[in-house]
């Protein structure tokens, strides 16, 4: 991950980085002299939200949201249905707040990994997390984000910066917490971002203070490196995604496959006899009938294993005392190795930091959110216990984010809105 990190800054690398290393044009964490109203799209996981955020000196922030559904349809379609769907949804959550003769600015919270080169041009490189849809790749979603509003005609809205979920995670917490730099998420998929200084990033002028870079950690080891502890339910459950040999860590972390790998588990166990009398069903053998959900249910459970058995006979089996502590060894394992990888990486984050500064102060405040790391209540232990091995000359400590990412942006465009009313002046 350090080597990678390191080559993934360098403009002619002497082999290329799996990491992208994205530079994103935030130079500094929240210094709490934000203010103003905005509007946030998020979208790039289970949910797509949209949410009007107000920060003010008076009443700190107040935000409403609502949710809107991103049809399997939808995501697999054209861009140019996902972006018309997108603003329309925004123009239902402006009429519903009588906000539509207003000119908000809006932060665009966009969790897939991007080539930006200004705050609000960003250019998708390739689909993530199940999302396809075609005629993106290669464009300025900021760009086409606007044509979809222009189309309508109906509302305007300014859009003033484009943000991944990591970074708008790491300024929502920084908010609270000033020493806050960087940004962590193990949900529908995972990665980091962190505040590298500019004199180390070779792609982008200037050698004076810091900038945050998204990681994209989730591509690491697409060229073969973690072939030493990829397994075989890894590999089955790879060849039957949506993208096949690529985000080979996301795969094996995130919430989106975890499920998958421990069903891919329990086939094998059973085809050997080992689990369920050796007797499979027809919902065991199909993609998809195990979610993340489930699988911290499992770890989660205990004698009588309730949970176990419902989760178990909702997909036709009949499990004994004995197979519902096997699955729960398995969930156990799946679950851990998770949450150990989150931390080699982390370590390696926090080991960066502390070789760029020259003042260490011995700790970094890491903002993280996500569903894996909030609905598995062991997933955060897990995680600590194995930083406190991986990186014991640093004491990382995790900022859950209250609100997702949605203050974040806000305060990223915030901050380069007055930049450019000030550059107008
Ligand atoms: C995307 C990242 C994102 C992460 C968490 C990954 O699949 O590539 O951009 O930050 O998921 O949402
Ligand atoms: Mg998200």
């Amino acid at each position: 991950m350090l080597d990678n990190m390191e080559r993934g800054l360098q403009v002619k690398p002497e082999r290329p980085s799996t990491l992208k290393m994205l530079p994103t044009y935030v130079r500094s964490t929240p210094n709490g002299t934000e203010f103003g109203d905005f509007l946030v799209l998020d979208l790039g996981g289970a949910i797509f939200r949209i949410l009007k955020v107000k920060l003010s000196r008076a009443s700190g922030v107040e935000m409403e949201s609502e949710v809107f559904e991103i049809s399997e349809e939808i995501r697999t379609g054209t861009g140019e249905q996902l972006f018309d769907h997108v603003a329309d949804c925004l123009g239902r959550f402006l009429q519903h707040r009588n906000l539509g003769k207003e000119v908000l600015p809006l932060g665009f919270t966009f969790s897939f990994p991007c080539v930006q080169s200004q705050l609000d041009k960003s250019v998708l490189i390739s689909w993530t997390k199940g999302f396809r849809c075609s005629g993106v790749e290669g464009k300025d979603v900021v760009q086409l984000l606007r044509n979809a509003i222009q189309r309508r005609g109906d509302y305007k809205v300014d859009v003033i910066a484009i943000v991944n979920d990591t970074v708008g995670t790491m300024m929502s917490c920084g908010y609270k917490d000033h020493s806050c730099e960087v940004g962590f998420i193990v949900g529908t998929g995972t990665n980091v971002c962190y505040m590298e200084e500019m004199g180390n990033m070779e792609a982008v002028e200037g050698d004076e203070g810091t900038m945050c870079i998204n990681v994209e950690w989730g591509t690491l080891g697409d060229d073969g490196t973690l072939n030493d502890i990829v397994t075989e339910y890894d590999s089955q459950m790879d060849q039957t995604s949506s993208e096949p040999g690529r985000q080979r860590f996301d795969k094996m972390i995130s919430g989106m496959y975890m499920g998958e790998i421990v069903r891919h588990v329990l086939v094998k166990l059973t085809s050997q006899g080992l689990l369920f009398g050796g007797v499979s069903t027809q919902q065991l053998l199909k993609k998809g009938t195990f979610g993340t959900k489930d699988v911290s249910d499992i770890e989660n459970d205990n004698f009588p294993f309730e949970k176990t058995k419902s989760v178990l006979a909702a997909l036709g089996l009949k499990p004994s005392e004995q197979d519902c502590v096997q699955v729960k060894c398995v969930c156990s394992a799946v679950s851990l190795r998770s949450a150990r990888l989150c931390a080699a990486g982390l370590s390696a984050v926090a080991s960066r930091i502390k070789n760029n500064r020259q003042h260490y102060l011995g700790r970094v405040t890491v903002g993280v959110d996500g569903s894996v790391y909030k609905t598995n209540p062991k997933f955060g232990e897990h995680l600590n216990e194995a930083l406190r091995e991986l990186a014991p000359g640093c004491q990382v400590k995790f900022l859950v984010s209250e609100d997702g990412s949605g203050k974040g942006t806000a305060i990223v465009t915030a901050v380069a809105q007055r930049l450019a009313t000030q550059r107008k002046h």
